[in-house]
C-alpha cells in the first residue's frame, strides 16, 4: 500500500473523520501560506484537538515514513508552512485554548493555535499583556510566532518572541510529547528550548506554550516626525538611541510606503513627506515625559520639518494605522510586491537605503521601504507586475541583491520573517559549509530521520547520519538532483 494511504488510514483510525482531509479540493484550501506564489497541495491535511492527537498524528507518519509540516494561521511570508506534496500538514488552529493566564506569576499558557492578539485580551485584565506584536497579530498565532521568532514594532525595547518564551511542550519527530524549560527561567542543561524558538517547524510541533506577561505601562507618548530624507530620519535614529533613549518603538517609512498609505488607509501623513518616523515611549510617567522631549529635540535637531504628538489614543491609533496598513496598502500601488525581511546595523542605515535606491534605478524596479528602523530591520517592499514578461524575475533578482547588501553589511538575510522555503538558497551567502552542517547536526540530534518539515531552511540537507566535516564530495541529495547547491 503506498505510505500516503496507509498514513490516511492511521490517522482516521486515530482521529475522527472531520479531522482528516483528503479531498483534492479542501486539501487546495492548505496549498500556500502568506508567500502565496509557491503552492504545493498536501496529501493530506490533520486537524488535532489535543497535543496527545497532534502526536498520535506524527506517530503515524514516522510509522508510514512520510514527511509531515506544521502549520498555524498560514501568515508566514517565507513558505515555511508550504506543505511536502506527499506529506501531511499538521494544522494546530484547533489547539486554541488560553489554558492559564497566571498574573501573579506574570504568565500565561497557551495552545499553539491561539491568536497572538488574544493572549494580550485575556491579560488586559489583570493589567497585562504580551509584548511581542508581529503586525499581524490579529491573525496569526503562537506556535507560528514561536517556529519563527517573530518581532514586531515593540521589539525594539522588548525583545523578540524567544525572550518571551519561558517553556513549550513539544513533540518531537519521533512522535514523543516532551517538555522543554517550564514556568521558572533558567533551567540547568543544554538550551533546548532556546534551539526550538525559530527553528520553524524543523525540530517538531509546540502543543503548549508558556509566555511571560509584561505589565501594561504606566504610560504610553507618540509622535510622529516628517523629514525631507530618509537619511535625515535615519540620522535621527541613530541620535535618540545614542542618547541612551530606548523607544517602544521607532518605525520609519519612505515617500513610497507613505503613497501607497495614503491610497489605502488616507492616515494623513504630513505632505511632502521623504521619510516618517514613528517614535513610541512606554514606561512609568516621569520617565516618558523627560525622554520625549528629548526625542523631539533630537527630531528637530535632525531636521524634522513637522512633528505631530498624539494627544489621545484615537490619534495614536491613526498615525500606526498607515504603518501597520504598509504591506497591504502597497496593492494599491502595484498588482505585485516581494516583501523582502533583512537586517543591517542601524548605523548602516543611511548608506543601505542608498544603495537600494540605487539598486532600484538601474534595474527600473520601484522598492518602497517600511521598517523597524530603531532595530535595523528593513522591509524593503519590491514593487511588479506578474502580467508583465520578465518583471517577476527582474524583482527577485533586485530582492536577492538587497539581501547581498544585508550581508555585506554585516547584517542578515532574515529578521523575522524566517528562511523557510524561500530563502533556503541565501544561506550559504552567509553561512559556510562548516556552520551549515553543525546546525544539521543539531537538527538531526531531533529528527534523525528528517521527516520534520524538510527542504526549509537549509538547501542542501546533509542526510543524518553521515560523518560531519568537509564535504569531500557532492551530496547523495545533490548528485539525485533532490538538491542543489547555491
Ligand atoms: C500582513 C502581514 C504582516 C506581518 N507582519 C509581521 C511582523 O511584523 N513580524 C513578524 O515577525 N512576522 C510578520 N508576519 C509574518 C507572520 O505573520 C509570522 O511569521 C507569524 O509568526 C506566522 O504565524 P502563523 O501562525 O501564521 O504561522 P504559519 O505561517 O502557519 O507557520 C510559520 C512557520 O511556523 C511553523 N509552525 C507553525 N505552527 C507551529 C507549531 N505549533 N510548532 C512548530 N512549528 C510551527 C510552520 O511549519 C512554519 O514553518 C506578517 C505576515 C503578514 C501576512
Amino acid at each position: 500500500m503506498p505510505a500516503v494511504d496507509q498514513l490516511a488510514r492511521a490517522l482516521h483510525q486515530a482521529l475522527g473523520a472531520d479531522q482528516v482531509i483528503t479531498d483534492r479540493q479542501e486539501l487546495r484550501t492548505y496549498e500556500c501560506d502568506g508567500l502565496a506564489h509557491y503552492k504545493v497541495v498536501p496529501a493530506v491535511v490533520v486537524l488535532p484537538r489535543t497535543a496527545e492527537e497532534c502526536a498520535a498524528a506524527v506517530k503515524a507518519c514516522v510509522e508510514a515514513g512520510v514527511p509531515f509540516v506544521a502549520r498555524g494561521s498560514g501568515t508566514g511570508l517565507s513558505g515555511g508552512a508550504l506543505p511536502h506534496a506527499d506529506g501531511a500538514l499538521i494544522v494546530t488552529s484547533q489547539l486554541r485554548r488560553i489554558v492559564e493566564v497566571a498574573p501573579q506569576d506574570e504568565r500565561a499558557v497557551v495552545e499553539p493555535g491561539v491568536i497572538n492578539l488574544n493572549v494580550s485580551k485575556a491579560a488586559n485584565p489583570h493589567g497585562y499583556y504580551y509584548a511581542p506584536d508581529p503586525s499581524s497579530q490579529q491573525i496569526c498565532s503562537i506556535g507560528g510566532n514561536v517556529a519563527e521568532n517573530s518581532g514586531g514594532a515593540h521589539c525594539l525595547k522588548y525583545g523578540f518572541t524567544t525572550n518571551h518564551v519561558i517553556g513549550a511542550q513539544i513533540v518531537t519527530p519521533d512522535g514523543d510529547l516532551v517538555q522543554l524549560g517550564g514556568r521558572t527561567p533558567d533551567a540547568p542543561g543544554y538550551d533546548l528550548l532556546g534551539a526550538f524558538v525559530g527553528s520553524e517547524g524543523t525540530l517538531g510541533i509546540a502543543t503548549e506554550i508558556i509566555v511571560r506577561l509584561t505589565r501594561l505601562p504606566e504610560s504610553v507618548r507618540t509622535l510622529l516626525a516628517a523629514f525631507d530624507t530618509t537619511d535625515d530620519a535615519g540620522a535621527a535614529t541613530s541620535a535618540i538611541i545614542g542618547a541612551g533613549v530606548v523607544p517602544a518603538a521607532i518605525e520609519m517609512m519612505d515617500a513610497l510606503a507613505i503613497e501607497a498609505a495614503e491610497a489605502a488607509v488616507h492616515c494623513g501623513y504630513p505632505e511632502g513627506a521623504g521619510a516618517v518616523l514613528i517614535v513610541e515611549l512606554d514606561g512609568p510617567s516621569a520617565d516618558v515625559e523627560a525622554q520625549f522631549a528629548d526625542v523631539e529635540a533630537l527630531c528637530r535637531e535632525h531636521s524634522a520639518f513637522e512633528i505631530r504628538i498624539a494627544g489621545d489614543d484615537a490619534e495614536r491609533a491613526l498615525f500606526w494605522k498607515g504603518r501597520k496598513s504598509a504591506f497591504a496598502a502597497v496593492g494599491r500601488i502595484s498588482p505585485d510586491y516581494i516583501v523582502q525581511d533583512g537586517v543591517i546595523p542601524r548605523t548602516a542605515l543611511p548608506e543601505v537605503l542608498h544603495r537600494i535606491g540605487e539598486i532600484s534605478r538601474q534595474h527600473g524596479v520601484r522598492v518602497a521601504n517600511v521598517f523597524h528602523a530603531g532595530d535595523g530591520n528593513l522591509h524593503p517592499l519590491v514593487l511588479f507586475d506578474d502580467a508583465v514578461e520578465g518583471q517577476a524575475e527582474h524583482a527577485e533578482e533586485v530582492s536577492g541583491a538587497i539581501l547581498d547588501l544585508c550581508i555585506e553589511y554585516g547584517g542578515s538575510i532574515t529578521g523575522e520573517h524566517g528562511v523557510g522555503m524561500d530563502k533556503a538558497k541565501h544561506m550559504p551567502r552567509m553561512f559556510t559549509d562548516d556552520d551549515l552542517d553543525t546546525m544539521q547536526l543539531l537538527r538531526c540530534a531531533f529528527d534523525p530521520r528528517g521527516l520534520a518539515n524538510p527542504g526549509k531552511i537549509f538547501p542542501t540537507p546533509r542526510l543524518c547520519g553521515e560523518v560531519p566535516g568537509r564535504r569531500r564530495a557532492p551530496h547523495p541529495l545533490q548528485e539525485a538532483g533532490v538538491a542543489e547547491v547555491f
